[in-house]
């Protein structure tokens, strides 16, 4: 299958989500085309996007003359806006890009734009505060929802799987998680293996179920 990665992307609603999500695909590489109905919003990023338009995404017409039917790749950064999110999306699913992603700002909204069509509906604000919770109750360094029910999880070696053989901690019987790579203090991460001995500098990186790696976490 081809690479896809690189192919141009169009974002429209340049907010704070999409800003932040056109000026990242720029700096990787991607090439954009960044749409937005505030001629303020787009003169502030003219320059630093490959491609940037004042046009109401609303309008089938500005769509079309801006060349967005030749996209595959479409994301909708309309949160605030329902009415407009929701027929921004609509028009996208009617020109048949093939991969859309749009940003929700509740379930429902959420909901509505998965009925339209839309292939992935991201909700930024939930799922940070969702992530921000659990570093702020926790010693977590970082925090990720792999899936519904499986985390990855940044933190520091409980002192009792210090100085000891990964291979005979007991630790996926015990805890159900996996110790995946270690960061020693001099080094960047490495995997990890039964071998490996951790001490109290080691950053590591735990992957397993949610609440096993909270609980492993909280050690
Ligand atoms: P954030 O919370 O990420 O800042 P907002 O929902 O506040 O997101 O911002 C959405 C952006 O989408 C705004 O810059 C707004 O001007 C733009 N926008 C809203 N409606 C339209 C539309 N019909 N066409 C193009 N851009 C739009």
């Amino acid at each position: 299958m081809a690479d896809r990665s690189k192919d141009p992307v169009v974002v429209i609603g340049l907010g704070r989500f999409g800003t932040a999500l056109a000026l990242e695909l720029t700096r990787r590489g991607n090439e954009v085309l960044a749409i937005d109905h505030r001629a303020k919003v787009t003169q502030h990023l003219a320059g630093q996007i490959t491609q940037i338009a004042t046009a109401d995404a609303t309008d089938m017409e500005a769509l079309q003359q801006l060349g967005v039917p030749d996209f595959t790749r479409a994301v909708v950064g309309i949160g605030g806006d329902l009415e407009a999110s929701i027929l921004t999306a609509s028009l996208l699913v009617e020109l048949e890009i093939d991969s859309i992603w749009a940003k929700a700002i509740s379930r429902q909204h959420g909901r509505i734009l998965d009925r339209l069509g839309v292939h992935h509906v991201v909700f930024p604000e939930h799922d940070m505060g969702e992530r921000v919770a659990h570093l702020v109750s926790g010693r977590m360094l970082d925090y990720m929802q792999v899936d519904d029910d499986f985390a990855l999880v940044k933190t520091r070696p409980p002192k009792d799987y210090v100085g000891i053989p990964l291979g005979r901690s007991n630790l996926r019987r015990k805890y159900g998680v996996t110790i995946v790579a270690v960061k020693t203090r001099d080094e960047g991460f490495t995997y990890a293996d039964s071998e490996t001995v951790l001490t109290y500098d080691d950053t590591i990186l735990v992957s397993g179920r949610a609440e096993q790696v909270e609980r492993f976490s909280e050690l």
